[in-house]
């Protein structure tokens, strides 16, 4: 299997883990504030194969506690379940990245046993959805069931939303703060400009801004950070 990159220790990526991060490259979602465009576009060359993968995750036995698997989208490539095997028969914790639009194979993953955490994408509040994920007309009902999943207990999990002025307001968070009702955790990241962004001219909030979302979706969840200001 080729696998578009591989950071080789990151203390952010797994909370509470020091961890690597494997990207895969490809992803259904044109987010504009993406910074992957290589990724998502499917243009990244293979970093390594699979069987590169396994032999350096051998050399990291104790001294890594965990693998995070993010894209583009992982749940769209084929091979992920033999992947997500291979890291687990090594004896490593799994994280998985996903935008949410393949409730069922992310619930599939995660019966077999295969991911023991999961960061989900809340791309802003339903209405505005599409606009932030760079597909106008999208179907949310995937998103929903993807979030029903996780809201159920099945696996430990977190949303997160990266904050963007031009597309997120006070309104955004108070149609996501009852969407997620119950959530165990839920971040707000916030927007860095990089040159590498899908659509130029996007802003970050400032650290006021971000705190007062935060605070409209407090009352609804058990624990909200602001992540990375
Ligand atoms: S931000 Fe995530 S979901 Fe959106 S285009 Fe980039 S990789 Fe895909």
């Amino acid at each position: 299997m080729e696998i578009q990159g591989l950071q080789k220790m990151t203390l952010l990526d797994y909370p509470g883990k020091v961890a690597c991060t494997v990207f895969l490259g490809g992803c259904d979602l044109r987010c504009p504030f993406c910074h992957n465009g290589e990724l998502v576009e499917g243009e990244a060359p293979a970093a390594l194969n699979d069987g590169e993968l396994t032999a350096f995750l051998k050399k990291r036995q104790g001294l890594l506690d965990g693998v995070c698997v993010t894209g583009g989208e992982p749940l769209l490539r084929p091979e992920l379940e033999g992947l997500l095997s291979q890291i687990k028969s090594l004896g490593f914790p799994v994280k998985l990245d996903t935008n949410g639009s393949h409730p069922d194979r992310l619930r599939r993953l995660t019966e077999a046993g295969l991911v023991d955490y999961v960061a989900m994408d809340i791309k802003n509040s339903p209405e505005r959805y599409g606009e932030t994920a760079g597909r106008s007309g999208l179907d949310l009902a995937p998103f929903r069931e993807s979030v029903s999943f996780l809201l159920s207990g099945a696996v430990d999990y977190e949303f997160r939303t990266t904050v963007v002025r031009e597309l997120h307001d006070g309104d955004s968070f108070r149609a996501i703060g009852p969407w997620l009702a119950g959530a165990r955790r839920y971040y707000l990241q916030s927007f860095v400009d990089r040159d590498t962004v899908l659509r130029a001219g996007l802003h970050p909030w400032d650290r006021e801004s971000l705190e007062a979302f935060a605070g409209l979706v407090r009352p609804w969840m058990e624990r909200v950070q602001l992540r990375g200001v």
